[in-house]
This record gives C-alpha cells, sequence and structure tokens, in this order.
C-alpha cells in the first residue's frame, strides 16, 4: 500500500451514513470545453461545494499544486489505489494518462451534507453513474462545433496531430450528450458555473425528505 493510499484511510476512514441533502453532481463534456475553468470558477465562488481532487499519472504542469489541483502519483501507487478500491471510477484520458476519483473525500464530504462535484471525462462519468444511480451529471457544451475548434487551437497545449486527435475524441463524446441528466452551454464561464450551481442545489433541494 502506498502512501497516498495510507493518508486517504486515515484521513477517510470508510461507511459513512448518506443524508438525503447530499448531493454527487458530476461535470463532463468534450474536450476543450473549459470543464476545467468552470470547475475552478466554482471553487473560486462556492467554497460550500466540495470539488474533488483527483489522483493522476501524469507530471505537474507549473503551478499546480499536489493535493490541490491533482494527487500526482506514479504507476504504482496507482495500481494500488485501484487494487485497494480507492478509486469511486477512474480511466485512461487521451490515450496517456490515468486519472481516477479518490473514494473516502467524496464519500466524507457528501456524509457532511456538502454537494460534491467531480470534473472527469465521459468514461469516468459513465462509471459514476453505474456506481451512484443517484448522481446528477452535467455535459458542458460549446456554443458552436467551430468555437470549440478555436477554444482548442486559442489555449495553444497541443500540437496539430494531438489536436485532430482530440477533435476526434470530442465528436465521439459529443454524441454521448443524451446519456446526461442536464446539459449546459458554455459560452460565459461565470453564467456556466451559476448553472452548474444552482442544477446541484436544485436536485438537491428535490431529493430532500
Ligand atoms: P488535464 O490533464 O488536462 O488536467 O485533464 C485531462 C482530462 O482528464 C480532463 O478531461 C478531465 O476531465 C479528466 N479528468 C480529470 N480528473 C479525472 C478523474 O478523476 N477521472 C476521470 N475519469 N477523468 C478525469
Amino acid at each position: 500500500r502506498g502512501a497516498l493510499g495510507d493518508w486517504l484511510d486515515e484521513r477517510f476512514p470508510p461507511h459513512h451514513p448518506r443524508p438525503a441533502r447530499s448531493r454527487l453532481l458530476v461535470l463532463a463534456g468534450p474536450t476543450a470545453v473549459g470543464k476545467g475553468t468552470v470547475a475552478a470558477r466554482i471553487r473560486e465562488t462556492h467554497p460550500e461545494i466540495h470539488l474533488s481532487v483527483s489522483a493522476t499519472t501524469r507530471a505537474p504542469r507549473p503551478g499546480e499544486v499536489d493535493g490541490v489541483h491533482y494527487y500526482f502519483v506514479d504507476d504504482a501507487e496507482f495500481d494500488r489505489l485501484i487494487a485497494d478500491e480507492q478509486l469511486l471510477e477512474y480511466a485512461v484520458v487521451h490515450n496517456k494518462h490515468r486519472y481516477g476519483t479518490p473514494r473516502g473525500p467524496v464519500d466524507a464530504a457528501l456524509a457532511e451534507g456538502r454537494t460534491v462535484l467531480l470534473e472527469i471525462d465521459l468514461q469516468g462519468a459513465r462509471q459514476v453513474r453505474a456506481a451512484e444511480p443517484s448522481a446528477s451529471l452535467v455535459f458542458l457544451l460549446p456554443p458552436s462545433w467551430d468555437e470549440l475548434v478555436q477554444r482548442l487551437v486559442g489555449r495553444g497545449t497541443e500540437d496539430a496531430e494531438e489536436r485532430t486527435r482530440r477533435l476526434r475524441t470530442a465528436r465521439v463524446e459529443l454524441a454521448a450528450q443524451n446519456e446526461f441528466d442536464y446539459l449546459v452551454v458554455n459560452a460565459d464561464v461565470a453564467t456556466a458555473a451559476e448553472e452548474v450551481v444552482e442544477l446541484a442545489t436544485d436536485s438537491a433541494r428535490r431529493s430532500a425528505p
């Protein structure tokens, strides 16, 4: 068992009862639609919402902080998290690195009655749906296909070949939007973030006794 696994177990002991008012919200959507930006905005403006910190095998980018943006782990540690069933879901994203949601912190926040937001990819969203049927799935849409292409080119973090690959993935991912409970168009980050928060609040209210 690795360091992150031990720490998760100690900090977030298993078996939490779920209060009726808590809510698990999944934010997914195609590449470059701005999921990360919308999630970061919610983190800033709604500290009462628990934004899940994923474990990943990719290297930190400049400015990213371990334990804040991700838990950065090596392959062996990620294997252990899987073996010890400490991940609520996990997936290989963009054919490269593994990403997964640590289960303990999510359960602990839900047990406190907090809303929990997962910003994950489509494969992960499907796993959460299967594992937690009461979760609400939100799909973030670009205002248009052209706008999505513009955003991917504009952020300049991928080369041409990688962009082509991601856009192919995005087409497939966009086709999955009807599997989701809610669609939110990300024309403006602040507005989209508020819409996601309202969905979380509304669905929590509906599920209350
Ligand atoms: P990035 O490497 O740019 O931070 O993230 C790449 C992709 O990984 C994003 O689409 C993000 O939604 C997805 N991702 C981040 N964390 C998780 C996770 O815990 N599980 C899954 N399935 N996808 C994740």
